[in-house]
Formats: C-alpha cells, sequence, structure tokens
C-alpha cells in the first residue's frame, strides 16, 4: 500500500525533535490543509492563513496538524528543510 508520494520527512517543533503521538514514529509527510472559515473567524483565528499544515505519520498515518510555523520539516534522505 503506497499512500505517501513523497520522502518521508523529519519534524521539529521549534528546534525540538518531534514524534508521533500514536506510535511514537519519527517520520511524516506533509499536507496543507485548508479550514473552513466561518468557524475560525468566529473564533478570531483568522490569523491563520486559513490552512494549516498536517503532519502525517508514515507508519501509523495519524494527521498531527498545526498552524503557524512552529513545525518545521527536513527531507530524512538529504538533511535539507522541506
Ligand atoms: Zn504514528
Amino acid at each position: 500500500m503506497t499512500v505517501f508520494e513523497r520522502a518521508p520527512y523529519v519534524a521539529t517543533i521549534n528546534g525540538e525533535v518531534f514524534r508521533c503521538l500514536v506510535c511514537a514514529g519519527g517520520l511524516f509527510t506533509s499536507r496543507t490543509i485548508k479550514l473552513n472559515t466561518a468557524g475560525m473567524e468566529f473564533l478570531d483565528l483568522a490569523w491563520a492563513n486559513k490552512s494549516s499544515l498536517g503532519v502525517i505519520c508514515t507508519n501509523c498515518g495519524y494527521v498531527h496538524e498545526f498552524l503557524g510555523d512552529a513545525v518545521q520539516l527536513w527531507d530524512s534522505a538529504s538533511g535539507m528543510r522541506v
């Protein structure tokens, strides 16, 4: 089963290595998640730029969803920031 089309990433949060909250896996893919803006503006979160970053565990598939830019992704093969 191949649901991930890109090389996996290592994720860091403000410089700390991030691991999956479910399985403690360390490799992820990412996907931009569009937010439904009506509720976000009601909650005064329009600053969030109307999308969030989904960081998806390649081991268990759990989607960790982030607003803002604290999360950083690194190509696990090259070590380059994504
Ligand atoms: Zn996982």
